[in-house]
């Protein structure tokens, strides 16, 4: 096949283009992905069901707290009651008995207040920690409004750059033999296309020729297609 050779800087442009516009386009479908959106909506979903396991585990601890309120209000009744009735009481037995009960109210009062702290520092603890499960919430929720932010400004930046590979390639194909053209497409299929041929390897499978191989391509003119006998890729001699 009869070539213009300055056609051939042209073919191994198109070839570096094709090369770019498929990185371009991969980029792009992982951008488009937006895996690392993803990510970080996975871990709001985890967040968002962490606050919600400690809201209930706090309400549980605010019911006991009333609870508590509530029993020790009871004993406190029950004392001044009891306090009263001692006051008016003058059998040595009945008071004896009050007395006693007293004692077990003023020993069940001291329990309770202990509890009492217990559970309100319990409480506490539940509101700290919901207070930081909410502001990594919303570090999470300003993150993904970035990453979404980022991921749209890449995609534009990319876009716009692949349009303007693109633009290259039809330019490059319009000045390129039709002929030419067609053999690279198929040869471009099945992998490198062309290669610059160095000494005696072949620059698009790496493959180092026989000295016959490259006598024989050495013979061929000019104005002849040269091709890789080991892959068929055209090459620049
Ligand atoms: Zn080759």
């Amino acid at each position: 096949m009869k070539i213009d050779s300055n056609q051939l800087p042209e073919l191994m442009r198109l070839q570096q283009l094709l090369a770019e516009a498929a990185k371009l386009e991969k980029r792009i479908r992982q951008v488009e992905s937006g895996e690392q959106a993803e990510a970080i909506r996975v871990s709001l979903l985890a967040q968002s069901a962490m606050a919600s396991q400690l809201l209930s585990d706090h309400d549980q601890v605010e019911r006991d707290v009333r609870r508590a309120e509530v029993d020790l209000e009871l004993v406190e009744k029950r004392i001044a009651q009891d306090n009263q009735r001692l006051a008016s009481s003058s059998d040595a037995k009945v008071i004896t008995g009050i007395q006693h009960e007293l004692e077990t109210l003023a020993k069940r009062k001291g329990e309770l207040e202990e509890a009492q702290l217990v559970l309100m520092e319990a409480a506490d603890q539940s509101n700290l920690g919901q207070e930081a499960v909410q502001l990594h919430r919303k570090q999470l929720q300003t993150e993904l409004t970035a990453a979404t932010e980022n991921a749209a400004a890449e995609l534009s930046a990319l876009t716009s750059e692949l349009g303007s590979v693109n633009g290259d390639m039809v330019g490059i194909r319009k000045v390129l033999d039709d002929e030419l053209l067609e053999l690279f497409d198929k040869i471009r299929v099945r992998g490198t296309a062309i290669g610059r041929l160095k000494d005696s390897t072949c620059g698009a499978c790496n493959m180092n020729l026989t000295s016959t191989a490259v006598g024989q391509l050495s013979a061929l003119s000019q104005d002849e297609l040269a091709r890789c006998p080991e892959c068929s890729a055209i090459l620049v001699r």
